[in-house]
């Protein structure tokens, strides 16, 4: 088995957590396909899952092991809507477009559940989700928000916690006031990963790790992708590659639209007072532009995310960074052990939604989750194999937002991207 170095850095506690993670050959020679698929995240994975459960011949390749990119690595919270809330996107898409991509996302959290039911895995569901707020002048800004989605998107599982209510459901005093959201929740990421992987497989999809591919180009009615050592001829492609688009530059268009953001997460130790952290067992995120996101995991410790980084280079002194945050939130663990570290690249379009598009004849690209993911990529490859099987056309909703490159192209979107969040985090701090 080759391992090249790896596409994101530190060993989760995720990894440390899976007892039997498989590994999969990689691909050499000559192989055709119905339907080829780049990239073993959430998106590829269920989209391959989709197709060959409706019978399609399916190859999938990644250049790593499934979920090295961001599917394995995350938050694990699965949210509500899309990355940007449906009344702020209410101004830009209107109401009814809103209400489309509301829709969606009810389904693509109902599907993650019933998959992994249905292919009898655990991905270890766990209810709520708080979203905290940092400032107190947007606490109105929150309560309106909750009364909204039960007005305008008929979701009533959203409830208003004023400050001292908040103190008691986080165990922080930190923050001004929160929303709990209890119809949504939280899940170990890798474990989706390997149980779509091998659900996939005894569907019958061929797998293979470690497998990058380097160009794809039209070869007659199809696609010839060309691999380290090999070729790989298909009918159709989906490219899933994400944040990684450009590792391997196998083409040049998702990487203008997709742009990295490195984020890490720490895991404590056993905590002594766990249970006065989150009693009620909801993941927590903030209402910073950098999101801080915090859940207890395997019931005493804490995993904490919010360490940021622009460039490929991984910053010195994670655990330090992420302790430091800790503390701001929960004083008492100012010292605490932090057991695994590790970060992730988070692919991040524009509008903060997910870019969905034909990029040649054949071939579709799909990505730009923005940190809204687990389970928005599940269900957006999924929409994609229902589409090419010709069972129903939600992608379509998702591919008239029409998401434009990063200005100044891959080259000027780093040092562009790394002034605005330098703004955004001074703002944050304010
Ligand atoms: C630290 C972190 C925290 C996050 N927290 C959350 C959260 O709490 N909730 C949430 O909803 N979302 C979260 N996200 C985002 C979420 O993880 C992603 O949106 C989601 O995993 C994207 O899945 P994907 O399949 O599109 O991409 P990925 O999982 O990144 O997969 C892309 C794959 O493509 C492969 N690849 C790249 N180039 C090639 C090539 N040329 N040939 C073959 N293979 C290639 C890579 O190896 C990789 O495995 C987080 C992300 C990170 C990094």
């Amino acid at each position: 088995m080759i391992y090249r170095s790896p596409i994101s850095p530190g060993l989760s506690w995720y990894e440390a957590s899976v007892a039997n993670r498989p590994a999969y050959p990689s691909l050499d020679g000559d192989q055709r396909a119905d339907i080829a698929i780049i990239g073993g995240g959430y998106t590829g994975l269920s989209a391959a899952l989709r197709l060959a459960g409706g019978g399609a011949d399916v190859v999938l390749i990644d250049a790593h092991r499934f979920g090295d990119g961001a599917s394995g690595r995350n938050g694990g919270q699965i949210g509500t809507g899309q990355r940007a809330w449906p009344t702020e996107l209410e101004s830009e898409i209107g109401l009814e477009r809103s209400r489309a991509l509301f829709r969606i996302a009810e389904e693509a959290k109902a599907e993650l559940l019933s998959m992994a039911d249905d292919h009898g895995f655990d991905i270890d569901y766990r209810p709520g989700q708080i979203s905290a707020v940092h400032k107190k002048r947007w606490v109105q800004g929150y309560r309106n928000h909750a009364e909204a989605m039960a007005e305008r998107y008929d979701y009533p599982h959203i409830s208003f916690l004023d400050r001292e209510e908040t103190a008691a459901a986080i165990g922080s005093k930190r923050y001004h006031a929160s929303i709990r959201d209890i119809g949504t929740g939280h899940i170990h990421p890798l474990k989706l990963v390997v149980g779509m992987a091998e659900a996939a497989e005894k569907s019958g999809t061929r797998l293979f790790e470690n497998t990058p591919a380097h160009a794809i180009d039209a070869e007659g009615a199809g696609v010839r992708i060309t691999m380290e050592h090999g070729t790989l001829h298909a009918s159709r492609c989906l490219v899933a590659t994400n944040a990684h688009g450009d590792a391997f530059q196998a083409e040049p268009v998702s990487p203008r639209h997709i742009m990295p953001i490195r984020s890490f997460i720490g895991a404590t130790g056993p905590l002594d007072n766990a249970d006065a952290i989150l009693p009620g067992g909801e993941a927590v995120d903030d209402s910073r532009f950098m999101v801080r996101y915090f859940r207890k995991i395997s019931g005493d410790r804490l995993m904490f995310g919010g360490r940021e980084a622009y460039s490929a280079k991984t910053p010195g002194d994670i655990s330090g960074h992420i302790r430091k945050q800790i503390a701001e939130i929960f004083p008492d663990l100012f010292d605490v052990d932090i057991d695994h570290v590790w970060g992730g690249s988070v692919g991040i379009t524009l509008p903060r939604l997910p870019f969905v598009r034909t990029i040649m004849p054949g071939v579709t690209s799909i990505g730009g989750f923005s940190g809204h993911g687990v389970m928005m990529a599940t269900h957006t490859g999924r929409l994609w194999a229902d589409a090419v099987m010709g069972h129903r056309d939600d992608l379509k909703l998702l591919q008239d937002l029409d998401i434009p490159p990063f200005p100044g192209g891959v080259a000027l979107r780093k040092p562009l991207l790394f002034l605005a969040m330098t703004w955004f985090a001074m703002l944050d701090r304010l």
